[in-house]
């Protein structure tokens, strides 16, 4: 599996006229070794396949990143490097620019005089962003988890509970159900905190008549879920209950019109011009979603600026709110898979607006 992803970078580098990658970040390291431990660096040439890592994974990197030449080093990873000699004989090395530390980056290159270290970015990303068939069972998996948490946890929210309270919920039940963990910091935001788009759970109390925004997600084998619902609490104003079916028509003519080869900006630009022409545009600040894999926020971006072109076996989220001071917000999003030209919707928690 992982030689296939080996191959790709290769043919990158070819391309690129570099002689190797230093890969720094961890879920790159991840996707291309397996090795899943918290400190190390990956070194890819055209031959040669490196893990340099501390002796507390000694044991582990040998069964998780097989095939490569494992360096353990209690010192500083970067000497160990130079010990070995291992950009001695390359003139152009690449490296990760996003997640090189500047300190790293000056050891190596006093330590390697006669290597041109070249900074890249997305060159792992970009391969990553399209999944193998195995990628998108793990994140199914961390979904219908999701999914299921969602349903149970309608049972449990009532008014006078802690933000906080739900979110332990949350976390303890998807960690029941099989998650390794929660894909980011439970986000529980009751009645004018639903107007904060990342609004972490707090000690306030959920009171009768509040809007309740959970965004939560878990991980399966490294792979995450990432699910946004809001529902009301009590009787909920009028003006709630105008805002949720303008986020959600938004939301599903998103998933209407997402296909491969789509520029990634039209697709937030079909959400954002509905949302736009029902007067509520400028109550739309963030980004239409993300790719979802590894890591919870990765590419293709799925923004008015984006570049990217959405392509076959990319797996996003679409997740369009509303957001309005003091009032509340109202935000749903689902992950999708583009498959065949269109796209598969993958959660299935229901979107109609729910008030317990
Ligand atoms: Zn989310
Ligand atoms: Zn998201």
């Amino acid at each position: 599996m992982t030689r296939t992803r080996i191959a790709h970078v290769r043919k990158v580098l070819e391309d690129l006229d570099l002689d190797a990658f230093l890969v720094s970040h961890l879920p790159n390291i991840r996707y291309l070794s397996g090795f899943t431990g918290s400190n190390a660096f990956l070194i890819l040439s055209l031959r040669r396949q490196i893990l340099v890592t501390d002796s507390r994974y000694r044991e582990q990197s040998r069964n998780e990143a097989r095939g490569f030449q494992i360096v353990v080093s209690d010192n500083s990873l970067v000497d160990a490097m130079a010990r070995k000699s291992l950009f001695s004989r390359r003139r152009r090395v690449g490296f990760e620019a996003h997640c090189l530390p500047y300190a790293s980056y000056g050891n190596l290159k006093k330590l390697f005089p006669g290597t041109k270290f070249v900074p890249k970015f997305n060159l792992v990303e970009s391969i990553a962003a399209v999944k193998e068939a195995s990628e998108v069972a793990a994140i199914r998996e961390a979904i219908s988890i999701s999914d299921r948490v969602f349903q149970e946890i309608l049972d449990f929210i009532k008014p006078g509970l802690r933000e906080l309270d739900v979110a332990a919920e949350i976390s303890y039940r998807q960690r029941k159900a099989g998650a390794e963990r929660d894909a980011f910091d439970v986000i529980v935001a009751s009645g004018w905190r639903s107007a904060l788009p990342h609004g972490k759970a707090t000690a306030k109390r959920i009171r009768p008549g509040e809007l309740v925004t959970l965004d939560f997600g878990c991980s399966v084998r490294g792979y995450h879920s990432d699910l946004t619902r809001t529902i009301g609490v009590g009787s909920p104003s009028r003006r709630a209950r105008e805002v949720y079916p303008v986020v959600l028509e938004a939301q599903e003519r998103a998933i209407g019109a997402a296909r491969s080869g789509m520029p990634a900006r039209n697709l937030d630009e079909v959400a954002r011009s509905f949302i736009r022409s029902r007067g509520f545009g400028k109550f739309f600040g963030h980004s239409l979603g993300h790719g979802l894999g590894l890591q919870v926020h990765e590419l293709p971006k799925v923004s008015a600026l984006s570049t990217d072109t959405l392509c076959e076996g990319n797996v996003i989220t679409i997740e369009p709110g509303i957001y309005i001071p003091r009032l509340g917000g109202v935000r749903i999003e689902d992950d999708v898979l583009i498959k065949n030209g269109s796209c598969v919707v993958l959660t299935s928690a229901p979107k109609e607006f729910i008030v317990i």
